[in-house]
């Protein structure tokens, strides 16, 4: 068994956004008393989420029995409002977190997929993901505030049943 790791380390990308050493596009969306979500840094479009634990943890496997509880949910809510910002076809929900070869701070990537970016890029799924990985074009800042915005808003309003 691994040692336990420190709640927060400086330098993890993950805990340095969190703790606000370093400010994510948009700035903090929602948190729940285990969990914090943000727009995604990087090429994954634009209303892709981050849905990552306050607390340093690297494998899904240690999560608390608290954590647990509280991710179907927020992941189910973070899909949906994720879809809804940009009217997409579908929203992938992956957790790669392994950065280097190394597992990192876990974070899922909900990811909002729409027709137009399937079209632009000529495929779906993990190739999808590469491709948009290849280009490197994270949204403009000024457009990624005003999404965080709508996705303020959006988790400010009761949840909805399916
Ligand atoms: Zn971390």
């Amino acid at each position: 068994m691994r040692a336990a790791e420190p709640s927060d380390v400086v330098g993890c990308e993950a805990c340095d956004l969190s703790t606000g050493r370093v400010h994510p596009p948009g700035g903090r969306i929602f948190e729940t008393s285990a969990w914090l979500v943000e727009h995604c840094v990087g090429p994954m479009g634009l209303g892709a989420l981050i849905v990552k634990p306050r607390r340093h943890v690297t494998h899904v496997a240690e999560l608390s029995d608290d954590e647990a509880d509280e991710l179907g949910p927020l992941l189910k809510r973070a899909s949906k409002i994720a879809g809804d910002l940009v009217g997409a076809e579908q929203v992938y929900n992956c957790l790669w977190s392994h950065a280097g070869g190394r597992p990192v701070h876990l974070h899922y990537v909900v990811q909002p997929v729409t027709d137009d970016q399937m079209t632009r890029h000529g495929s779906h799924g993990p190739l999808l993901q590469v491709a948009m990985f290849v280009n490197d074009e994270p949204p403009p800042a000024d457009v990624v505030e005003r999404i965080a915005d709508r996705a303020r808003a959006l988790f400010r309003e009761p949840p909805t049943a399916p």
